[in-house]
């Protein structure tokens, strides 16, 4: 049986030769892959029917009919989107799971533009001469930091990564405990100095560091006091540290130390002062006499992955100058959307950055979403209404705050949420991510723009019709 199965398997020309693999050769150009893939499924088949394990076949027809199946279905996994859009009604803002800060159109413009066409990126248009990439958005920088100089790299992880290498590799960095943090998993302050070769020199305790821990750490070999944001967790009750001004006096009395803090999100838009949060802004580290910091550009900051450097210019100009500047180097597109991005804050339009926007929003605002999409969600059994709830920010930033939210929960029957938003994540186009609270799905309208209103009101619509016959 085996064998006489086997040989029902048609040679690959002669599936070749077949109009129906020609069809779907169009879809394909002159690519090899349809090939390829014919020749792997023949393979696996054969092996099946060699093993026992093949599908029932019965035929030579059948045969055939399975090889082209599962030509049609590699070819539709080839052909789906991979970075596909995603609705997020998570209230979560800056989700690094689902790409942290959505960009301004005016940033989505530049770097349509920036991406389509040439651009001065490296090219003096004055001189004629070359130029550098890191020249391209320093005086944003500085407008917008307060810096000397400034710089932009991959991200902030390879930031901090690069100022330590640079600028205190075989020497010693004195670190409080309490802010030896790992960020998303990925990101270990005390592995990031190991890697760069930085001496980690940790002083006081997880809950109180003094100023005389550091003093009595310093020496001949320290490089640096560094700082660390302890972006997502905060340290509550009996607790004690060093503030920026006080590093800068200690470094001061102790010649060529520098002072560097690693602010994380880096906010440039002081959101304190709406009351949100207790975060510094960027102009306020640097202000209070830091030699250097570094911040995400994808953060609170609102714009592309990217870490900036800001702080003294004799300090930058020896990052600019140093090997490591070439490999953690951004692209076009991302000066591109960080440019616009910046524009918005140096003219005082940080509202128009999205992020920001969602942060900023009121209560009532979110409401008047969540009101357009009860009224179009017209279910015959589930029950839609609005909750109050708190949104995050997400990325790290801000652990603390809850913004007060408005969202719209719906109650399906019995057993079905769950199902349904997992196959509002999977099937639906654009995939939706929403979350479960109290047995109903939770949908945060904060972070869900006018225009996705319809596709979210017509997707729930869509299950409470068809969840059943799943
Ligand atoms: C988020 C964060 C980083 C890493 O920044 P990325 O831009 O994600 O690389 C580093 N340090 C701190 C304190 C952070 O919060």
């Amino acid at each position: 049986m085996t064998r006489e199965q086997v040989r029902w398997i048609p040679p690959i020309h002669d599936m070749q030769n077949t109009s129906q693999f020609q069809q779907l050769q169009e879809h394909l150009g002159d690519s090899m892959l349809l090939t390829n893939w014919l020749r792997e499924e023949t393979d696996n088949l054969r092996t099946a029917f060699l093993h026992g394990s093949a599908p029932s076949l019965s035929s030579r027809e059948a045969v055939k009919h399975h090889l082209f199946e599962r030509l049609e279905e590699r070819l539709h996994t080839f052909d789906r989107d991979r970075l596909v859009k995603i609705i997020n009604a998570t209230g979560t803002v800056l989700h690094t799971n689902l790409g942290r800060a959505s960009m301004s159109e005016a940033a989505v413009q530049k770097v349509h533009r920036t991406a389509r066409y040439y651009s001065n990126l490296e090219y003096n248009i004055t001189t004629g001469e070359r130029g550098s990439r890191h020249a391209v958005l320093e005086d944003l920088l500085q407008i917008t930091t307060g810096a000397e100089a400034a710089m932009v790299v991959n991200n902030n992880a390879a930031a901090v990564y690069f100022v330590l290498k640079a600028l205190a590799s075989e020497k010693e960095v004195i670190v409080s405990r309490g802010q030896l943090v790992e960020i998303g998993g990925s990101f270990r302050v005390s592995s990031i100095m190991e890697e760069s070769g930085a001496r980690l020199v940790e002083v006081g305790t997880t809950n109180k560091t003094r100023r005389s821990d550091y003093e009595k750490a310093l020496g001949e070999e320290t490089a640096m006091l560094m700082k660390v944001h302890t972006s997502n967790f905060t340290t509550i009750g009996f607790t004690e540290e060093v503030p920026l001004h006080e590093l800068t006096d200690i470094a001061e009395e102790n010649g060529d130390v520098l002072v560097y803090e690693d602010l994380g999100s880096g906010a440039l838009y002081d959101f304190k002062k709406q009351g949100i949060g207790n975060e510094p802004t960027v102009k306020e580290a640097l202000s209070t006499g830091a030699d250097l910091v570094t911040f995400s550009g994808d953060k609170l900051l609102g714009g592309p992955q990217a870490g900036i450097i800001a702080g003294k210019k004799k300090w930058i100009d020896a990052l600019k100058k140093h090997q490591l500047a070439r490999v953690l180097r951004v692209d076009k597109m991302t000066l591109a959307a960080l440019e616009e991005t910046l524009k918005a804050y140096a003219k005082g339009e940080a509202d128009q950055i999205p992020s920001v926007r969602m942060v900023l929003e009121s209560k009532e605002e979110v409401k008047s979403r969540a009101w357009q999409l009860l009224k179009q969600l017209t279910f015959s059994e589930w029950r839609a209404q609005i909750e109050e709830d708190v949104s995050k920010v997400g990325g790290g930033t801000m652990p603390e705050v809850e913004i007060p939210t408005a969202v719209v929960s719906v109650a399906t029957k019995e057993g079905q949420a769950q199902k349904v938003v997992q196959k509002m994540r999977t099937e639906a186009e654009p995939s939706i991510a929403a979350r479960m609270k109290n047995g109903k799905i939770w949908m945060d309208l904060r972070t869900v723009a006018e225009e996705e209103i319809a596709e979210l009101a017509s997707a729930l619509l869509y299950w409470e019709a068809y969840i059943d016959g799943e």
